[in-house]
């Protein structure tokens, strides 16, 4: 008898730390709310972000520095440089999405939602190229694979480049849904067009009410159905549990993910 290969197999692959600094080579506005800005710089080199999903930390600079503080990556699992006698001397750090890594041009793209507060939100709004940043990670990828029937991608501009960058790994003929909540019609962005999706609105309703509300009603397509869903970190879960709790879809097929917290 011949073993047929095993379905759905998630691949977890660790990496190793690597503090990196490295300088904005350019800033392009994809909407009036989100901006992509391009990393370059020597520290660049080796960097590996396998997975669509993965995230890596920013380190900001505090105000009236050049370059972020970051921590000692040599002990477990992000250990502080040694005498130091508080947090406050790290940068402050957010998690964000490597949307494009080129390895030949040395470039590493990162986009950000400019939503107005919060250090990564100010340091966007004000990047120029030359400025220094410090990035940490990936430390770790979980890889998705491509063998489900059909995907459904879903979330708010913070997932966006998630999602895009999935659509442009995902086979060619893999059968695609996405549903994208943005503040308004001027914050959509060009998705591949063999893609089906469902731009919402939001006109001034709360985050996340619209994604909730199309996520209960979406007809799942028949098949094996991976869901992929980031947004607000208490919505994610919400609609998480509706689709494992009440609609009955297999939890490993559903990664549901808190992006941000209200
Ligand atoms: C794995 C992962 C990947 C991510 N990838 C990206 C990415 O590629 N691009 C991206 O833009 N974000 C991404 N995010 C989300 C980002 O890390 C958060 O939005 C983060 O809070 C932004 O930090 P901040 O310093 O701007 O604001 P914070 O200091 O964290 O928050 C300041 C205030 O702003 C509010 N706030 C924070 N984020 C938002 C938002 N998106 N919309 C409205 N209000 C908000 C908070 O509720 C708070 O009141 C990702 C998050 C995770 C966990």
């Amino acid at each position: 008898m011949i073993a047929l290969p095993e379905a759905h197999v998630f691949t977890r692959v660790r990496h190793r730390l690597v503090p990196r600094q490295l300088q904005v080579r350019r800033v392009v506005d994809l909407t009036p709310k989100m901006r992509r800005i391009t990393l370059s710089g020597a520290d660049l080199a080796g960097f590996t972000s396998p997975s669509p999903d993965d995230h890596v930390k920013l380190f900001f600079p505090l105000p009236g520095e050049d370059r972020p503080r970051m921590p000692d990556f040599s002990g477990e699992p992000m250990s502080l440089p040694e005498g130091t006698a508080a947090k406050t001397m790290i940068s402050p750090a957010r998690d964000y999405t490597p949307r494009r890594y080129d390895p030949r041009s040395g470039e590493l793209d990162i986009e950000f939602v400019l939503h107005g507060e919060g250090p990564a939100a100010i340091w966007a709004a004000q990047a120029k190229a030359g400025q220094w940043i410090g990035v940490g990670g990936p430390r770790g990828s979980t890889i998705a694979p491509n063998d489900f029937d059909s995907y459904v991608l879903a979330g708010d501009e913070t997932a966006l480049p998630s999602i895009a960058r999935r659509l442009e790994e995902l086979p060619a003929k893999a059968n695609v849904i996405v549903v994208a909540e943005v503040a308004n019609a001027d914050e959509q962005q060009p998705l591949p067009v063999n893609t089906i999706v469902y731009w919402l609105h939001r006109n001034g309703a709360a985050p996340g009410d619209l994604l909730e509300r199309a996520m209960r009603t979406l007809e799942l397509p028949d098949g094996d159905c991976y869901v992929w869903l980031a947004c607000e970190s208490r919505r994610a879960m919400v609609i998480r549990d509706h689709l494992t709790e009440q609609r009955g879809h297999p939890p490993e097929w559903v990664k549901a993910v808190g992006y941000w917290k209200e």
